[in-house]
């Protein structure tokens, strides 16, 4: 867009989520959406990269004939086959959706950082395929094999349609609410639900001291998709306070059938692939825990829990817990931050 010459500084109070008045998303300052900036900050603080994590053990696992039974090894290939595209996917609305249409300059300073931590991740599965040799078109394809897969990704792929269009602009009525639909589907249902199952599967290796390079990758992962999970939360409710006309009841209606669908599809999904459960966890435990999950994320942006299921998972949580993950992770981090420093 041309640039207007002029004096007038840009006016903290017209800066917003989208169609931000005289939109000017070129200066990071006045900053308005503050957690933009604190989510930029602690992305940075928890830089790491796959290489850093010893992949080791799980080569000895993943060949030893005794250590995995059928059932595991099928479950650890197909969980790795949903997330090495689901990361790609996000990436995708990122750049194509969030991007484009979101005019304050600070979430787009985060949303650069959200971007490249998607590619790290997609890295990470890269990273974990070929430290076990696993062959990259079995992995790589299944979301378009299997049909448990396939389903979860067609049904955020379908809201995609609309909001990728080059000729989508948002300032309507229809097309802010179509964006902040986006918005629910991609940060409540992708980041926020799609992708639990698979945790807690790969937090059951873990637990059970098996493929612990894969499951550190996941925990890293996790952490990121956490932040990724609050921000996104954070956009809804900002959108929500500039503009509540959107959220009307019809609307909330239709967030709430929206999170009750992905339920449905992500419990789906682990009874396909985990038909006999695994690790003590059965079909009827992980949908309990993805109803949890679901409540969760409702509550996030005030709507009225659907479920009220206590969390079958508990030790999830502490995997999943931003505070308790902070032990866990200093070593590394601080590790990283020292080697960055000694490189320059
Ligand atoms: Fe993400």
């Amino acid at each position: 867009m041309p640039i207007t010459k002029t004096t007038n500084k840009v006016d903290v109070n017209k800066r917003r989520i989208i169609n931000g008045e005289d939109a000017d998303v070129i200066q990071l300052y006045p900053m308005r959406h503050t957690f933009a900036w604190d989510a930029y900050n602690t992305g940075n603080a928890n830089h790491w990269l796959p290489t850093e994590i010893s992949m080791q053990k799980d080569i000895e696992h993943w060949k030893s004939p005794t250590i995995l039974s059928e059932d595991e090894r099928k479950a650890f290939k197909t969980v790795l086959g949903f997330f090495t595209t689901a990361d790609s996917i996000a990436a995708n609305n990122v750049v194509l959706a969030m991007y484009r249409h979101i005019t304050s300059p600070e979430c787009r300073l985060y949303l650069l950082r959200q971007a490249y931590e998607e590619a790290v991740h997609t890295h990470a599965y890269q990273y974990i395929v070929e430290s076990l040799s696993l062959d990259e078109g079995e992995i790589f394809n299944m979301y378009r094999e299997v049909d448990a897969i396939y389903d979860k990704d067609a049904f955020i792929l379908s809201f995609n349609e609309g909001i990728f269009d080059g000729n989508f602009k948002t300032g309507t009525f229809e097309s802010d609410q179509k964006f902040l639909e986006n918005m629910v589907v991609f940060s409540l249902i992708l980041e926020g639900i799609f992708f639990y199952s698979s945790f807690a599967v790969m937090f059951g290796f873990q637990r059970q001291n098996k493929m612990v390079g894969a499951a550190e990758q996941i925990q890293y992962i996790m952490r990121d998709e956490s932040q990724h999970l609050n921000f996104g939360i954070n956009i809804i409710n900002a959108i929500k306070e500039e503009q509540p006309e959107l959220w009307t009841p019809e609307f909330q209606a239709r967030a709430i059938n929206l999170v009750k669908q992905a339920v449905d599809l992500e419990a789906k999904f682990a009874a396909e692939v985990f038909p006999k459960g695994i690790f003590g966890m059965n079909a009827d435990g992980f949908k309990k825990y993805i109803e949890y999950i679901a409540d969760r994320r409702l509550e996030r942006v005030d709507l009225p829990l659907q479920y009220n299921t206590p969390n079958p998972f508990p030790w999830m949580s502490e995997a999943i817990d931003l505070n308790k993950e902070k032990n866990f992770f200093e070593t590394r981090v601080t590790e990283y931050k020292v080697g960055g420093t000694l490189e320059w």
